[in-house]
């Protein structure tokens, strides 16, 4: 079986280059200030990110062959183009796209990706979206919020829209939570992977689902990353207090209950994650369909992914569709 990894990460020169400048400026968002302060500080030793994230070359093949990865499904790295203003990141995102379309066809058999979108601009974002498809890229990353704001608000409908069209699941990244929500999570790093990231990525999965977008648009297809960012795990308890909320009148009634919109239109990766009881937890909860392997390179260890999942405690065949067959279905991948 061959070994793919679906949250795979890589820079441009020119989002790099506009994160320094945001960096720079006075109106930073304070999550970005702290997250890309220490990222892009050499000093801290974190620059051995910004080479790996920034060849999607030959050094990246390389070091695939090196753990025995056969495909990466690249994005790029969080938050893209969602700190600029709308023209810059539109640009930025397209721009983005074309450099990796070039580096998947250079690389054919190893490498495939999603589309990044600028949605402060959502008609052009949804544009994107069909110009990202006929670029033969597998999908859309969306990293989270986007200024405070998230995917159920009205405004953003065309996008969601367009990904459901054009069957282009949304992998729906953390970031830092924005500046209506950070005051708390900027003490003791909690802005960070620790804990910030899974709670605001969970709270914009939550939404969507609270907010009905998945009657709005039933076949738009979510993924999370972090084995589902703590929602399996709260899945029996959400169902629970969504029904008593719905009888007192503080939750509106959905068509279903939201555990269902979330087995449904939902699949989550292993990215990042390397702990057999949560894999378990979320095999008994979604079921082996819904399971992508990840590795989140270069933030994590891509060859402890490998070791973790190639000694799972789960059959050959569930492996298989962990690592492979789950990836090529959902991501309708042609590598
Ligand atoms: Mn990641």
């Amino acid at each position: 079986m061959r070994r793919i990894a679906v949250e795979e990460a890589f820079i441009t020169p020119g989002v790099l280059a506009g994160w320094k400048k945001v960096l720079a400026s006075s109106d930073v968002e304070p999550g970005f200030a702290k997250l890309g302060g220490s990222l892009l500080k050499p000093s801290k030793g974190t620059d051995i990110f910004l080479g790996k994230l920034l060849d999607i070359g030959a050094g990246r093949i390389a070091h695939m062959d090196e753990v025995g990865m056969a495909v990466e499904v690249l994005s790029l790295t969080s938050p893209g183009v969602q700190l600029f203003d709308a023209d810059l990141a539109t640009g930025l995102a397209a721009e983005a796209n074309d450099q990796l379309a070039a580096a998947i066809a250079a690389n054919a058999t190893r490498l495939a990706g999603l589309a990044a979108v600028a949605p402060q601009d959502p008609q052009a974002a949804a544009r994107e979206i069909e110009r990202g498809k006929n670029l033969g890229l597998n999908g859309v990353i969306i990293n989270s919020h986007t200024r405070s704001e998230y995917l159920d608000l009205p405004k953003f409908g065309p996008i969601l829209e367009a990904a459901e069209a054009l069957d282009m699941p949304i992998y729906l990244h953390p970031r830092e939570p924005g500046p209506s929500m950070v005051g708390p999570y900027l003490d003791y790093g909690l802005y960070f992977a620790t804990w910030g990231f899974s709670a605001e990525t969970g709270l914009h999965a939550m939404r969507l689902i609270m907010s009905g977008a998945f009657d709005r648009h039933p076949k738009l297809r979510i993924v999370l990353g972090h084995m589902g960012e703590g929602i399996p795990y709260y899945l029996q308890r959400i169902d629970n207090r969504y029904a008593l909320q719905v009888k007192i009148g503080a939750t509106a009634r959905l068509p279903r209950k939201p555990s269902e919109y979330f087995r449904e239109n939902f699949h989550v990766t292993t990215a990042g994650v390397t702990s057999m009881s949560t894999l378990r937890l979320c095999l008994d909860e979604l079921g082996v369909d819904r399971i992508m392997f990840a590795a989140d390179f270069p933030y994590e260890d891509d060859g402890e992914a490998v070791r973790f999942m190639d000694g799972a405690r789960i059959t050959d065949e569930e492996r298989r569709q962990l690592y492979e067959t789950n990836a090529m279905r959902v991501f309708n991948l042609k590598v």
